[in-house]
């Protein structure tokens, strides 16, 4: 089966959240872990997540993933920034602690002059001050466009990063399809190119969660600006063959276009009719 869901508003907790999965035929979701461009956190429901469970596991749902806020970046010359990043990345760790074995997805960051090395040391070392062996969340490390001074629009970055992390078994990546066409890699004419050379470089096993997104812009672009399935420059015949594809089949699915839930709806629909 196809695991798919796309990004949901969690302003009304995690049931209501597990409800409109359901309504659209989807099977996970992603959300904020909070304000994603303010810091502060809403107040943890008990009883909401007790209720989202029951749901989730009734409905077998597949891992769900947390998005981390957009401020939050470890890499900024501004300290107060990289300490920020920290305390945001920290709070949220032990909140999602509340339903075990989710993932946790976060931009690595926008090295704002320092360069990509100075960016990769200051990443790594804010997730080895944060992991630890007793969490059941595994973090994920986003696929960038490369826009600005991003971090993470080049495979060797990510394997850099991980390579600098001790508990290498707590991270993983998810692939963002409209940001690796736009960072130049070319999932419509060479999917299977791009799946052997993250292999080679990061190894396929990191490879957790798919962010699906049509692109606005062509290959190496640059750009990140998020189309519909099939309206853009990635097109559904590359999408076929992304979620069909042996590597890829078995991951959960996120869609992140410009959609209203009914939108996404059918989104799904067309996706899982392509699933074989
Ligand atoms: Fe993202
Ligand atoms: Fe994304
Ligand atoms: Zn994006």
């Amino acid at each position: 089966m196809l695991n798919i869901g796309c990004h949901l508003s969690a302003s009304k907790g995690y049931l209501n959240m597990g409800k409109e999965a359901l309504s659209i035929n989807a099977n996970t979701f992603q959300f904020f872990s909070r304000n994603p461009r303010g810091s502060k956190a809403k107040e943890l429901d008990l009883k909401d997540i007790e209720e989202y469970k029951k749901l989730a596991e009734e409905n077998n749902f597949a891992t769900i993933l947390a998005h981390a806020p957009y401020i939050l970046n470890p890499c900024s010359s501004n300290e107060q920034n990289r300490i920020l990043a920290f305390e945001l990345m920290q709070d949220d760790l032990k909140r999602l602690e509340y339903i075990p074995n989710q993932m946790y997805n976060f931009h690595p960051g926008s090295h704002t002059g320092q360069g990509v090395e100075v960016g990769i040391n200051q990443i790594s070392e804010m997730l080895n001050k944060l992991l630890t062996e007793e969490q059941t969340t595994t973090v994920l490390l986003e696929t960038m466009a490369g826009k600005g001074s991003e971090v993470g629009s080049k495979f060797e970055e990510l394997k850099a990063i991980i390579d600098k992390v001790d508990l290498k078994e707590k991270m993983g990546v998810c692939l963002d399809t409209c940001h690796v066409n736009d960072a130049g890699y070319d999932v419509v004419n060479n999917l299977d190119g791009v799946l052997e050379e993250f292999d080679k470089v990061i190894g396929i096993k990191y490879l957790k969660a798919i962010h699906l997104n049509d692109s606005k812009n062509p290959l190496a672009s640059h750009k990140d600006r998020h189309e519909c399935i099939g309206e853009g420059h990635i097109g559904i015949e590359a999408f076929e063959r992304i979620i069909n594809h042996p590597q890829l089949k078995h991951l959960p699915f996120y869609l992140e276009t410009p959609n209203e839930l009914e939108g996404y709806k059918k989104e799904i629909e067309i996706l899982r009719n392509l699933y074989k």
